[in-house]
C-alpha cells in the first residue's frame, strides 16, 4: 500500500525548476525579468559556453536589502504581489516568487546587492539549494547574479543541452525580447568574453531591430500607431517583401512582456493576406499597452500566454490598424539593375530586396508621391490628397467597364449560355482600341511603362489577376456576382468523394456562382456558373473547385477557403502569361489598376510591377 508525504522544500523546487527552468536562456530571460522590475537603466549579460557555464547579469537597479537576500532564493517570495487580488493588476514581469528559488535549487548560485538605503552590500551562495549565511560586502548599488553549472544536480537535464551555439542563440532570443520590449534599458551582452551586443538606451525600437536583425529589415519597416478605448498599439511592421517561413519574428509585447498570441497572430496574417506568398509568414515588432487590469498574465508558467479580458476588440484594432496602414503605403516591390539580381528577379518576392538603399529610398518617396490612388467605389475612401495622378495612370474620362462580369445578360439564342455573350480571348476591355497604348507589352507576359522617376515592368497576369480577384471578392461578399444560367444543365462525372465535397459545399459554390444539384450517382449537374468563366467549360470549372474543396475543405476558416476559390478563379479568368495584348486591352488594364486596394501583389503575394529608376540606370550606365 502506497502512503502518502509532503514532498520536501528541494523536491518541490526541483520540480518548479522542470517548469520554469528549461535550459540557460530560461534563467537569462528570468533574471533580465528580475533586473527589469528592479527598475534598471543599465543592464550587463556575460555568458560563458553560451550560458551552461556562467550566466552573470549586473544591473544598477533597487537592490535587495542585505536581511532579505535568503527570501530571495525561498520559493514564493516576492515583493512584487502581497494578496490574490494583486494577481488581477500585475505591472511587473514577475510575481509568482519562484525563479530564484528554481535556479538555486539546480545551480551554484551567488547573489550580490546593495540597495540605495544601505552602506554596505551582501553576498548570498546556494549551492543545489542549500544556503550559506550571507556575508556582507562592498559593492555598487543593484544587483549582480552569477549563475555556474546549470543542472549540475540534474543530470537527465543537462544531457539534455545542446551546442553551446544553439545554447547562446536561445539566450540571445531571450535578451532580444527584453531589449526590445525595454529600448530606454542599456543592454550589454558578452560570450566568452566577447560583445556581442552593446545596446545603449533609445527611444525608438529601429536601432535595435538593426542590431538584432540587420539593416534589411529594419530600412524596410512600417511605423504603425492606433489608440482604441484605453489600448495603445504601436511599433514596425516589415514591408511583405521580407517574410519568414514561420512565424519567429513576430514579436508582440504587452505592457513589456513578450508574448504569444494566437488570436492575434491571425489577425495578423489576416492582414497581410494576399500580401504574402502562401506559406509565408510577416515580420512584426508591436507593442499593445493598456491597463493592467485588463489582462490575466498568470495562465502560464512562463507568463508567455496571457488571457485578455477583450480580446475580439483587440483583434479588430490590430486587423484595422495595420489594413488601413497598407493601403496608405506603397508597397511596390524594387527591381534591381544590377545583373545579379536581375536574373532572379522574375517575380520572387524576396529577390527584388538589393540596390542602393538610400536611391530606392528616394525612388519610393517620389514614387508614392505619384501613385495617388483614385478614390474608387470599390475602397470607398480617399487616399491621398491634391496632387494630380500621373499622365499614363489617369484614368479615363468615360467610366470604365470593369469586365465581362458587370455586363448586362442578353439572351442570344443557339448559345449554351443564357446572356449569351461571346467571349474574347482576353476579356479585358478592348474599348479602348485605336488609341496608342503608353505601355510596350515584351514577350507577351510583361508590361513596360515609362514613369516619372524611372520604368516600371508590369506582370501582365498577376495585375489582371489582382484586380479580377478584388472584384470578384467585393461582388462575392456583397452578394452581387453575376452568374450564367445554363439553358440546359451540364451533367458532370465526379468521383465519389468529388460529388459528396461539391453537394456538401453547395452554399458556397452558390455564392461563386456555380449552382450544382445532384443527378444520381456520382454524377452533379451544373446549372449556372461565374459569368467571368464563361469561356471555361463547366466541368473543368467545377472540377477545379472541388479540387480546392478537397485540399482546403480541412481548414477551419470558410473564409480562408473561399478566399482560396476566388484566386482560383480570378487565376482563370486573367490573362495569362503569354497572351498578345492590344493596346486597348493593355490600357484597361492599366487604368483598372487603380481600382485595387492593393494593385502591387497578386492574390498569392508575388509583386505585380517592379520599378527600375532612372537613376537607378543612369548609375548603371555610368551617366552619374
Ligand atoms: P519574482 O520575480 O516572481 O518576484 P524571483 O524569484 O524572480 O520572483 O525573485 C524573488 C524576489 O527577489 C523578487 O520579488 C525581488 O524582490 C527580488 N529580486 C530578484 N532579483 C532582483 C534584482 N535583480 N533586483 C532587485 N530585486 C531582485
Ligand atoms: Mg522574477
Amino acid at each position: 500500500m502506497p502512503t502518502i508525504h509532503q514532498l520536501s522544500p528541494s523536491v518541490v523546487n526541483k520540480i518548479a525548476a522542470g517548469e520554469v527552468i528549461e535550459r540557460p536562456a530560461s534563467v537569462v530571460k528570468e533574471l533580465l525579468e528580475n533586473a527589469v522590475d528592479a527598475g534598471s537603466t543599465r543592464v550587463d549579460v556575460r555568458l560563458e559556453k553560451g550560458g551552461s557555464e556562467v550566466i552573470r547579469i549586473a544591473d544598477n537597479g533597487c537592490g535587495i536589502q542585505v536581511d532579505e537576500l535568503p527570501l530571495a532564493v525561498a520559493s514564493h517570495a516576492t515583493s512584487k504581489i502581497t494578496s490574490a487580488d494583486d494577481l488581477f493588476s500585475i505591472a511587473t514581469l514577475g510575481f509568482r516568487g519562484e525563479a530564484l528559488a528554481s535556479i538555486a535549487e539546480i545551480s551554484r548560485l551567488l547573489i550580490r546587492s546593495r540597495t540605495a538605503e544601505s552602506t554596505s552590500g551582501g553576498e548570498l551562495e546556494v549551492v543545489g539549494g542549500l544556503a550559506s549565511p550571507v556575508v556582507p560586502i562592498g559593492c555598487p548599488v543593484g544587483t549582480t547574479i552569477e549563475v555556474r553549472n546549470l543542472f549540475f544536480n540534474t543530470p537527465v537535464r543537462h544531457k539534455f543541452l545542446r551546442s553551446v551555439q544553439t545554447e547562446m542563440g536561445h539566450s540571445i532570443e531571450a535578451m532580444t525580447r527584453l531589449a526590445l520590449a525595454h529600448p530606454h534599458i542599456h543592454f550589454t551582452l558578452a560570450h566568452n568574453g566577447r560583445t556581442v551586443h552593446d545596446l545603449p538606451p533609445v527611444n525608438d525600437i529601429r536601432g535595435r531591430i538593426a542590431a538584432f536583425f540587420g539593416d534589411e529589415i529594419a530600412d524596410d519597416l512600417i511605423e504603425i500607431k492606433s489608440e482604441n478605448d484605453g489600448v495603445t498599439l504601436s511599433g514596425y511592421v516589415a514591408n511583405p517583401m521580407h517574410s519568414r517561413a514561420t512565424g519567429r519574428m513576430q514579436y508582440l509585447f504587452l505592457n513589456g512582456r513578450a508574448i504569444r498570441d494566437r488570436s492575434l497572430q491571425h489577425a495578423l496574417g489576416e492582414a497581410y493576406r494576399g500580401l504574402l506568398l502562401t506559406g509565408r509568414q510577416p515580420i512584426c515588432f508591436l507593442r499593445l499597452e493598456m491597463p493592467p487590469d485588463a489582462v490575466d498574465v498568470n495562465v502560464h508558467p512562463t507568463k508567455q500566454e496571457v488571457r485578455f479580458q477583450d480580446s475580439g476588440r483587440l483583434y479588430s484594432q490590430l486587423l484595422g490598424t495595420l489594413r488601413t496602414k497598407f493601403l496608405t503605403t506603397d508597397l511596390t516591390a524594387r527591381g534591381s539593375t544590377t545583373s545579379a539580381d536581375f536574373s532572379s528577379s522574375s517575380g520572387e518576392v524576396d529577390s527584388a530586396t538589393s540596390g542602393a538603399s538610400e536611391l530606392v529610398q528616394w525612388a519610393k518617396q517620389e514614387l508614392s508621391k505619384q501613385v495617388q490612388r483614385v478614390e474608387s467605389p470599390l475602397v470607398g475612401r480617399e487616399f491621398g490628397a491634391g496632387e494630380a495622378p500621373a499622365r499614363q495612370w489617369s484614368l479615363p474620362s468615360e467610366p470604365l467597364r470593369l469586365h465581362r462580369l458587370d455586363e448586362p445578360a442578353s439572351i442570344e439564342l443557339g448559345s449554351r449560355f443564357a446572356p449569351a455573350e461571346h467571349q474574347p480571348s482576353s476579356r479585358l476591355d478592348d474599348s479602348h482600341a485605336g488609341s496608342t497604348s503608353n505601355a510596350l507589352q515584351v514577350h507577351n507576359r510583361y508590361l513596360v511603362v515609362e514613369t516619372d522617376v524611372g520604368i516600371e515592368v508590369i506582370d501582365q497576369h498577376a495585375l489582371h489577376e489582382r484586380i479580377l480577384y478584388e472584384q470578384l471578392r467585393e461582388k462575392v461578399l456583397g452578394g452581387a456576382l453575376e452568374s450564367q444560367k445554363l439553358l440546359v444543365p451540364e451533367p458532370v462525372d465526379l468521383t465519389a468523394t468529388e460529388s459528396a465535397v461539391a453537394l456538401e459545399h453547395s452554399e458556397l459554390l452558390a455564392r461563386l456562382g456555380v449552382e450544382v444539384q445532384p443527378f444520381g450517382g456520382e454524377t452533379v449537374l451544373v446549372s449556372s456558373y461565374p459569368a467571368m468563366l464563361a469561356n471555361l467549360s463547366p466541368a473543368e470549372v467545377l472540377r477545379e473547385l472541388v479540387e480546392k474543396l478537397l485540399v482546403g475543405g480541412r481548414q477551419p476558416d470558410a473564409r480562408d477557403l473561399l478566399d482560396e476559390l476566388l484566386h482560383m478563379i480570378a487565376c482563370k479568368a486573367a490573362v495569362k502569361f503569354g497572351d498578345r495584348l492590344s493596346d486597348g486591352e493593355i490600357d484597361s488594364l492599366l487604368a483598372q489598376r487603380h481600382l485595387a486596394q492593393d494593385q502591387h501583389h497578386c492574390p498569392h503575394g508575388r509583386p505585380t510591377s517592379l520599378v527600375f529608376t532612372r537613376d537607378d540606370l543612369d548609375r548603371q550606365f555610368k551617366r552619374i
